[in-house]
């Protein structure tokens, strides 16, 4: 017990950034403590306003501002007795007199306030990388109402081009908005894939739809500098061609705020990221920290792992805001990982542990696709969706999953995230029992269906092989078993078409010395075409994911 709680004394608590992380603990705080004394401070001029909304209204489709402002500082006052200073930066941190010291932006005048409880939320900034003409004034980042305000500004003023770089989520937000605005707009981007929370071949729809629509995706391609041209600015590439362009937004990615923690001693990453226990305190225990400041605990592998998102931002505020008033919950669990993007069309969500970190960390996987429709397929608008399931080749335990497509992807990625939280297996998919009708879903939902595919391999049900591996097609028959029509879509070379139908019926032709390889469009006849072949004493493997996998794993153009 603190003196002050001794002597009955308001508890003060000071907390710096308004907005996710920070306006969350301020608003549990007050709800667990009506008598603290809260003061949040805000370096701009908005708090508590949705950072994730704010490509949307750039591109129009969220037409009014007003909305983006999910609270203001009156009503933060009003409704939770907040002491809220906007346009205030807390410049320094006095860890030894328990103070702060607070600088308005506009008057410049500076004051002190001491504090029981010091929380930081300050967030993360757009990187901003050290290239020549990089402080040109038609280059934009996106972080709050300003930079939105500016870019659409642009827009609104009539630009005709955009560059993009970077192809994670706010770059891909930020040119499927501008292409709705008919921006033509260019994405340029260092790696083969766009949005590198997922593995590569589950970015390769996304790469297609961004051509369908316009977007001249540049992948593998460096931005070395940029030159202003008079009305415009030219971004030169690292395969030596220049793009002239009306604008350049710069999404690269986001850098912890933590000037403020490194100047007060509180213990950082070599990153830069605030170090916190499970109350989100930091080295010092009377100060937390929460947000995109923060690295947490990836909750399968234990490791520290940086997550710069709005949800755990917020669940972390809560937390610390419970620990402070001497509530529960108060410990933060960690995070698998979850997320969801809209790209036209399409969505793409992960969670959980991807294949580049389940290599790093020497975890023994299968990875196991399927592609059912994401509602009934007799129901007007069922299109295919792409599951991905990574799991134990020994227990069944999820480790990951990723789901692309046109429908439904969130509620999957969401189903598959909750099932990693539970820790639950391959095994467990199968039973889950899943809201169903027919404009929302199938009887055996996508989520049934990957846990399906996964336990029978498990069970030996099935051998699978996978068009990754593929090297040596001498030594096996690739065996296409869709209808004729269906291949003339398109198919495999060197593939004897077979039709699920009459196979029984063609099985002299196959060869008994070789393996057989059958694949079909996602799968699921293959499947049963390698049970037919399996009874039949053919040495068989259907080829995971059939054309569907084989398309997304083609090297990206
Ligand atoms: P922030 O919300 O950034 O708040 C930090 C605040 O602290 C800032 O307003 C800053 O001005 C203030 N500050 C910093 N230093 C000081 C100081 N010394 N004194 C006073 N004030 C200070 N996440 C998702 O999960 N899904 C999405 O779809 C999504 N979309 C996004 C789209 C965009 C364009 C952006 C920019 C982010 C998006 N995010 C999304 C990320 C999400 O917004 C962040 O993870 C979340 O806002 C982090 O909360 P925070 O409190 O740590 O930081």
């Amino acid at each position: 017990m603190t003196e002050k709680e001794d002597y009955g004394m308001r508890r003060k608590i000071v907390i710096v950034g308004g907005v996710a992380g920070g306006a969350a603990t301020a608003a549990r705080l007050r709800r667990m403590d009506e008598d603290a004394e809260i003061l949040l401070i805000e370096r701009g001029e908005h708090v508590s306003f949705a950072n994730c909304g704010l490509p949307y209204h750039i591109g129009g489709e969220i037409e009014d501002r007003e909305k983006l402002l999910v609270m203001t500082p009156a009503k933060l006052r009003s409704w939770f007795n907040l002491d809220v200073r906007v346009r205030t930066e807390v410049v320094a941190v006095d860890r030894e007199k328990k103070e702060v010291e607070l600088r308005h932006n506009a008057s410049g005048e500076v004051i002190r306030e001491t504090y029981d409880n010091l929380v930081l939320s300050p967030g993360a900034k757009p990187v901003v990388p050290d290239l020549p003409g990089v402080d040109s004034e038609k280059i934009r980042t996106l972080r709050n109402l300003l930079d939105m305000d500016s870019i659409k500004a642009l827009v609104d003023g009539g630009i005709t081009s955009a560059v993009v770089v970077g192809g994670g989520f706010i770059g891909l937000e930020v040119a499927e908005q501008l292409r709705r605005r008919d921006v033509a707009v260019t994405l340029v981007e260092l790696l083969d894939q766009v949005m590198p929370s997922v593995d590569p071949e589950m970015a390769s729809p996304l790469h297609a739809t961004l051509r369908d629509h316009g977007v001249d995706l540049r992948l593998g391609t460096r931005v070395e500098g940029f030159k202003e041209n008079g009305a415009g600015i030219g971004v030169n590439l690292s395969d030596g061609t220049t793009l002239d362009t009306d604008m350049v937004l710069l999404a690269v990615g986001v850098k912890p705020e933590s000037d403020l923690a490194q100047a007060a001693g509180l213990e950082v990453t070599d990153r830069g990221t605030i170090v916190v226990d499970e109350h989100m305190r930091t080295s010092d225990p009377d100060i937390y920290a929460v947000g995109d400041v923060v690295t947490v605990r990836q909750k399968q592998l234990g490791t520290p792992v940086w997550l710069p998102l709005a949800g755990p931002a917020s669940r972390q505020g809560r937390v610390a805001a419970n620990h402070i008033a001497g509530k529960t919950p108060d410990r933060f669990p960690g995070v698998v990982g979850t997320s969801v993007c809209r790209v036209f069309e399409l969505a793409v969500g992960s969670t959980g542990l991807g294949e580049k970190a389940l290599k790093e960390a020497g975890v023994a996987y299968h990875r196991q696709y399927v592609g059912p429709f994401f509602h009934a397929d007799y129901y007007p608008g069922a299109v295919r969706i792409t599951v991905k399931v990574l799991f134990s080749p020994t227990d069944g335990k999820l480790f990951g999953a990723q789901v692309v497509g046109a429908g439904g992807i969130d509620k999957r990625v969401d189903v598959l995230s909750t099932a990693i939280h539970a820790g639950m297996t391959v095994f467990d998919l199968e039973d889950l029992e899943l809201g169903y009708a027919p404009p929302y879903g199938t009887a055996r939902d996508p989520v049934n269906f990957a846990g399906f595919a996964a336990a029978n391999r498990l069970r030996g049900d099935v051998e699978v092989a996978e068009w990754q591996d593929l090297v040596d097609e001498e030594d096996s028959m690739l065996i296409d078993v869709r209808q004729p029509e269906e291949v003339e879509e398109g198919g495999v070379p060197g593939a004897v078409n077979i039709p699920l139908g009459v196979l029984r019926n063609r099985m002299k032709e196959l060869p008994r010395h070789k393996e057989i390889l059958v694949f079909c469009g996602v799968g699921q006849r293959g499947y049963y075409a390698y049970r037919v072949l399996k009874h039949h004493g053919f040495k068989v493997r259907n080829m995971d994911g059939g054309i569907m996998l084989h398309r997304m794993v083609q090297p990206p153009a």
